[in-house]
């Protein structure tokens, strides 16, 4: 029990929109339920029934975004229902309910893009303006009060768009710190890592065959030697940049070590990573030089079979490009894995 519900935390840590969500279930049935019972008491069906679809709702879009994992059609919802429910709330509690749009404002930037929980908002003022012209003395009690309401709500709106851009910056910003290389913007090692178990993952459960091809520039240490750092780090670049424009939008391209480089193709035999090594050692030699003239690559590939942990996988890749580089650089090796049938 303690151990399930120390993982529902860990999920819910790791996950923010789900947490929210989440969040929103449990306000949803703790604070709004007792309205809904209220309302539906007193014979004010229309709000009672809003409030009821609000919890229910919410209540539906956390069960589908805890069960897949996927929380962008479950915000969307949340928000089309919550801006509906609210809207209709206030139509009909008039100033009383006029509160409700300032959480409602917040909630939508919460569960969907800025740009779109922005247009939430003036969507609802829109429809309340509208609904207050067709029938005076129903939401304001007057112009000055339509006036000031409309100010305040799209002051809020406008600033927690301006919040919400920029954490929505911040985040991608970290996002990229922690896991691209600093130079090239290559993936780095540590997603590598995680790639590399999503491949063995896949191979397991649906027989997607991925391939690796590890590749470490030839007599790298001369260039910078005879050139500088500067003129090194240039040829890094070079290469990621040839090697992302040769390559499938899945396909991942990972700074392995300094000069060493990991390419991961997805759902890919033997023959399509000896071809996919071939166009890349061609683009290499048309591009990729240092003042000193072409610079080469050896690679070293292997396929995923079976069982096979990716610890193991990545050796074998790693012992190919060992072997390239003693048959004498700018070469490819592939691992030809032969699974030995037991008698
Ligand atoms: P080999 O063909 O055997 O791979 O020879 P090599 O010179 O490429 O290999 P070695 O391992 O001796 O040297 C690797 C060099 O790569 C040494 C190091 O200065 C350089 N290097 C590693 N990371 C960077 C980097 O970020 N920028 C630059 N400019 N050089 C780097
Ligand atoms: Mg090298
Ligand atoms: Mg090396």
């Amino acid at each position: 029990m303690g151990r399930r519900f120390n993982r529902v935390l860990a999920r819910l840590r790791k996950d923010f929109q789900l947490s929210i969500i989440c969040l929103m279930g449990f306000f949803g049935v703790l604070g709004i339920s007792p309205y809904a019972v209220y309302r539906l008491s007193q014979g004010n069906y229309a709000v009672g029934i809003a409030d009821a679809i609000i919890v229910l709702s919410t209540l539906f879009a956390m069960g589908y975004a805890w069960r897949t994992g996927d929380t962008r059609k479950p915000g969307l919802c949340l928000m089309v229902v919550a801006s509906l429910c609210a809207t209709l709330i206030v139509i009909k509690l008039g100033i009383n309910g006029l509160f409700w749009i300032y959480p409602l404002i917040l909630l939508n930037f919460f569960m969907v893009p800025p740009l779109l929980a922005l247009l939430a908002t003036v969507a609802v003022l829109v429809a309340l303006v509208a609904y207050s012209r067709l029938i005076p003395g129903t939401v304001f009690e007057s112009d000055y009060q339509m006036l000031s309401f409309i100010v305040t709500a799209m002051l809020s709106s406008t600033l927690s768009f301006i919040f919400a851009q920029r954490a929505s910056y911040q985040r991608k910003q970290l996002q990229s710190w922690a896991t691209r290389d600093a130079l090239t913007g290559a993936r780095n090692r540590r997603v590598m890592d995680q790639e590399l178990k999503i491949a063995v993952a896949n191979k397991r459960r649906h027989h997607i065959s991925s391939a690796v091809l590890v590749i470490d520039m030839d007599h790298f240490k001369q260039v910078n030697d005879r050139f500088g750092h500067a003129v090194g780090d240039q040829v890094l670049v070079s290469f990621v940049e040839l090697t992302n424009r040769c390559f499938r939008h899945e396909d991942r391209l990972f700074r392995f070590g300094g000069e060493e480089f990991l390419l991961l193709l997805c759902n890919t035999s033997e023959k399509g990573l000896r071809a996919a090594a071939l166009q890349l050692q061609a683009q290499i030699a048309e591009h990729l030089k240092s003042p000193g003239g072409p610079v080469t690559v050896s690679m070293g590939g292997a396929v995923l079979y079976g069982n096979e942990r990716w610890q193991d996988w990545l050796q074998r890749a790693d012992h190919q490009l060992y072997e390239a580089k003693r048959a004498g650089r700018n070469r490819i090796h592939i691992d030809t894995y032969q699974v030995v049938e037991m008698a």
